[in-house]
């Protein structure tokens, strides 16, 4: 199925994944209504930390590993992305610490996916200042700039959700619907499973520099600094646990004991993931359907790839080369 610029478009979901999609298809001159009933950034890309990391999450990530050069693609793609809106990616990198059989461990990963890497201070971090690998935003203000973005080219914005009963008013609907399920709208979500996050911010720690990563935690400087994350495999509540949490605490602590001082608020999401850890993007089996879901831990670095693999389906253009890795009915023809 093809559609014409102008044709309209709902896109159903304001997270990463359909603000960076919505954006991208009004760029491109769709008429494009996005939905969301769900106050802003009160989602899984709301809490997220925002890192664009091909690099950490291929060596940290088992699911991600064999993924790391797709993951660097998506990447590439952020600054033309980013182009023009009121947000900063920060290329600050990033920096290992930890035990030394830990860090040899570490170390042998990053050379077995043949990534360099430099030794610091008795820390790995991933290169010098100009090449560093691993980026990223600040989720919420980032979710605000698409936003803002989308409506100054006169995206419209309805503060629903998306039922089957809105399909006849449009020539195509995007579903990016996060963990929330709408597998009334398309057979194929019924293959994603949640995995819940918990994710501490802090009032006071590193401001700037590199993501800190050690033994099952990292450190997001900022502001807030965050500290994350959970990975909770089959659960889709909101619940803050603090046993979790404590875990994280401790962790992050050994980093940087100077957080004890810190007061932190834990903030929970709900990350929806395939077998195969990458987003299923394209046709649905439902004509009409579209579908932008399913980006697990990596949503925020996926976002420009999966808009623009969907604003190519849409025109009728050839996706390239990642459609057939992303391919939203790869589970279903099996
Ligand atoms: C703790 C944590 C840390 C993370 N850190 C990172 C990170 O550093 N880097 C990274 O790349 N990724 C990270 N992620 C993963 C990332 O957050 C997700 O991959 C990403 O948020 C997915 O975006 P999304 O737009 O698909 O879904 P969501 O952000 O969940 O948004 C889906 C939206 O769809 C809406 N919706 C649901 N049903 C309907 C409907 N019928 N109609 C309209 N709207 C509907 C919901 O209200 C919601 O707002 C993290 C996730 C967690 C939980």
């Amino acid at each position: 199925m093809e559609t014409k610029p102008r044709a309209r478009v709902a896109v159903a979901g304001a997270g990463a994944i359909g603000s960076a999609v919505a954006l991208t298809l009004a760029r491109a001159q769709f008429d494009v209504t996005l939905f969301d009933p769900s106050p802003a950034g009160d989602n899984a890309s709301g809490v997220a930390a925002g890192m664009l990391a091909p690099v950490a999450e291929a060596v940290f990530d088992p699911v991600s590993t064999p993924h790391l050069a797709v993951l660097r693609r998506a990447r590439d793609l952020w600054p033309a992305f980013a182009e023009g809106l009121d947000l900063a990616i920060l290329r600050d990198g990033l920096r290992v610490e930890g035990r030394g059989d830990w860090l040899a461990d570490i170390a042998a990963r990053f050379e077995a996916l043949g990534v360099p890497f430099q030794r610091l201070d008795g820390a790995l971090i991933d290169a010098e200042a100009s090449d560093v690998e691993d980026w990223r935003v600040e989720a919420r203000p980032a979710l605000a700039a698409l936003r803002t973005a989308f409506d100054a080219l006169g995206g419209r914005f309805q503060p629903r959700a998306f039922t089957p009963a809105d399909l006849p008013a449009f020539d195509a609907v995007v579903l990016a619907t996060g963990a929330a399920g709408a597998s009334g709208l398309a057979p194929e979500l019924s293959i994603l499973t949640p995995i819940k996050g918990q994710i501490l911010r802090a009032d006071r720690g590193p401001a700037t520099g590199p993501v800190i990563r050690g033994e099952g935690v990292y450190i997001c400087p900022g502001d807030s600094p965050a500290i994350g994350a959970t990975m909770e495999a089959g659960r889709n509540d909101l619940m803050i646990d603090p046993a979790a949490t404590d875990a994280l605490r401790e962790a992050a602590l050994r980093l940087r004991p100077e957080l004890a001082e810190a007061v932190l608020t834990t903030e929970v999401g709900v990350r929806a993931a395939t077998p195969d850890g990458l987003p299923l993007v394209g046709w649905s089996a439902m004509p009409g359907v579209m579908l932008a879901v399913g980006a697990r831990r990596n949503g925020w670095l996926l976002a420009p790839l999966v808009a623009d693999l969907v604003a190519s389906y849409l025109k009728g253009d050839n996706p390239g080369p990642d459609a057939a890795l992303f391919d939203a009915r790869r589970f279903s023809r099996t």
